[in-house]
């Protein structure tokens, strides 16, 4: 028997690793009587923010990712498949029906007996025992993973962009088009002129922000705790993440150079590029809702609704979801993790998804294969499971929980810069790429190919 916290991402993927390979699981997930501050829903695999799972372009890292995991049996990838939505090049899913379809599938599975109780370490067995309780996980767990960690504990933010009507948006100005007509037209780009753009950046950095929650507020990090003042100064920001009226901080034109860049898009009004654009993404099959994209802000909602009505063809949207700001909780996994993701401390716990220090619903999901694949063998032939090869998406991925370089240890999505490079280093960077793609291919299925059958 294998126990597993948390039916997230990486808890339903490492469930159904084992139970795939005939190991008998007890899963544990507090929802829905009890939740956390972003979760909404009684699904196992909640999306909690986006319904994208980025790109399934298969020579893209996010879509090399998603072929790996594909090959090792994941849950999450063939659900997501199944109840995909037009997203152009990401795979979008109806974020109802891929909830309520994994938690079918895991509750239907005849190994895996789900406990709806929230899990706390004093439950500690001798069980082989894998926590995945995500980076909101509850007050004992990030505790105690404080504890065992020594120092290496922390908290920063995430921000949620919000979603309007489709019927609330005026197609008379937003056009839909992807960037330079690649992956259908689900978009829809809001366009503005120089004029609007400067009215819309003024206003987001005048306009009134959310005070910390004091789950927020509080932290502990470098062992020392600090308050909501300590916070603010030691927070990160992920590139991906920061809200934008921080982005527009820092120059007028910042928006219109990164998140809202133009390129590639046409106004059919005016027949030029627009001066920057706001995307929005469908956010489920009949295309009711959309997202807008790369929008994560911590306005109150009274202002987010008066400064983003002030995007040339949102001026009467309707919002159904409002930007949020939420703690993310993850270790410092150099320090802390083997490569079987297993508490250097505390042998027979291994601690999978964003808890890890991996970035995203897709690679927590990898890293809940991979926890899975590592206790199977295990418990199976008391081994420890070959290690995926380092040019390897998986090989990747745990390099970067593993990079022993002094630095400040901070989230990562799969991406380029994590795939090795080639040495010599050709000139053009489509050969880089194409070697990177290459040697992954070839590493992973050498990899699979010695892998015990389950
Ligand atoms: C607000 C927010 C927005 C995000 N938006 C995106 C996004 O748009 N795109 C993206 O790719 N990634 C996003 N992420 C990052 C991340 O990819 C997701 O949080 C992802 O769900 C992480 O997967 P996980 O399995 O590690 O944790 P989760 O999916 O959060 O799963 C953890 C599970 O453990 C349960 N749990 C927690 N503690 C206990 C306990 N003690 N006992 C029992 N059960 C417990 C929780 O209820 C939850 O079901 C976001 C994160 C946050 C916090």
């Amino acid at each position: 028997m294998v126990i597993v916290v948390g039916a997230g991402f990486a808890g339903v993927e490492a469930a159904w690793t084992l139970a795939s390979r005939g190991i008998k699981v007890r899963l544990y997930e507090m929802r829905p009587h009890q939740t956390t501050p972003a979760h909404t829903s009684e699904w196992f695999a909640e999306l909690v923010c986006s319904n994208s799972l980025k790109s399934q372009n298969p020579d893209s890292p996010a879509g090399l990712l998603k072929s790996e995991m594909a090959a090792l049996g994941s849950l999450v990838l063939a659900t997501a498949r199944e109840h995909q939505v037009p997203g152009g090049e990401a795979l979008a899913v109806d974020r109802e029906a891929f909830g309520a379809a994994i938690t079918a599938a895991i509750r239907s599975h005849p190994l895996i007996e789900v406990v709806e109780e929230e899990w706390t370490p004093d439950r500690l067995g001798s069980e082989p025992t894998v926590i995945a309780a995500g980076p909101l996980a509850t007050g004992p767990v990030s505790r105690w993973l404080a504890e065992v960690t020594g120092k290496r504990h922390l908290h920063f933010y995430d921000a949620v962009s919000p979603t309007v009507e489709a019927a609330s948006i005026d197609r008379t100005i937003a056009f839909a088009q992807s960037r330079y007509d690649k992956g259908g037209d689900d978009y829809l780009n809001c366009p503005f002129d120089k004029e609007s753009y400067e009215a819309f950046v003024r206003a987001l950095v005048d306009a009134e922000r959310v005070p910390l929650h004091a789950f927020e507020a509080g932290g502990v990090r470098d062992g020392e705790s600090f308050g909501e003042e300590g916070f603010y100064e030691k927070v990160k920001y992920f590139a991906g993440c920061m809200p934008i009226e921080a982005i527009a901080e820092k120059g007028e034109r910042s928006l219109a150079f990164g998140n809202y860049k133009p390129v590639g898009l046409t106004d059919p009004r005016t027949g030029r590029r627009p001066y920057a654009a706001l995307q929005l993404r469908p956010e489920n099959n009949e295309k009711t809702l959309y997202s807008l994209v790369a929008s994560q802000n911590r306005l109150r909602f009274g202002e987010q609704k008066r400064v983003f009505r002030m995007v040339p063809g949102l001026e009467q949207a309707e919002f159904v979801r409002y930007g949020v700001i939420h703690r993310n909780t993850f270790i410092d996994a150099p320090g802390v993790l083997t490569p079987w993701l297993e508490l250097r401390e505390v042998p027979n716990v291994f601690v999978a998804g964003q808890l890890t220090g991996v970035e995203g619903y897709v690679e927590s999901a990898a890293m809940g294969i991979w926890a899975g694949l590592a206790v199977s063998e295990r418990v199976l032939s008391a081994r420890d499971m070959s290690l995926p090869p380092r040019p390897t998406s998986f090989g990747s991925l745990l390099s970067h929980l593993q990079d022993q370089t002094e630095r400040e240890f901070a989230p990562m999505n799969i991406n380029w810069g994590l795939l090795p490079e080639p040495d010599p280093r050709p000139k053009a960077k489509a050969d880089v790429r194409a070697f990177r793609l290459a040697a992954a291919r070839a590493a992973f299925e050498e990899w699979t190919g010695s892998m015990p059958t389950s």
